[in-house]
């Protein structure tokens, strides 16, 4: 009896090393170009290939690919940040309130510390 349903079907492969967003460089070293596709099936399209052509075992992506990837980078880089300043506008907005205080409270004070 060989029960194997627990095993769920996303095993996607990954394309060996390649990084996300716009590829600069194929993991052979070689720098990428870009080009335009010319097959039926995508004609038009743009992609990055590795300097020394089109082969399974260089980079190949397309580029609208990489431009989703970084798009979804920027994404949730942007929501980070956007965490950040609301947290910064908060302790702005505790400090200006403070300063308030502290300036209300030497004026009330008038010049007694004088001496
Ligand atoms: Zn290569």
């Amino acid at each position: 009896m060989s029960s194997s349903s627990c095993v769920s079907g996303n095993s996607y492969r990954r394309r060996l090393n390649a990084e996300r967003g716009t590829p600069k460089q194929c993991w052979c070293g070689e720098p990428c170009y870009s080009s335009t596709s010319g097959t039926a099936t995508n004609p038009g399209r743009l992609y990055y290939c590795c300097g020394k052509g089109y082969n399974k075992r260089h980079l190949f992506k397309w580029a609208d690919e990489c431009l989703v990837e970084e798009v979804e980078d920027i994404k949730s880089l942007i929501s980070g940040m956007n965490k950040d300043i609301s947290e910064f506008r908060l302790n702005v907005d505790r400090l200006e309130k403070e300063i308030e205080v502290m300036n209300t409270a030497s004026e009330g004070k008038g010049e007694e510390c004088m001496s």
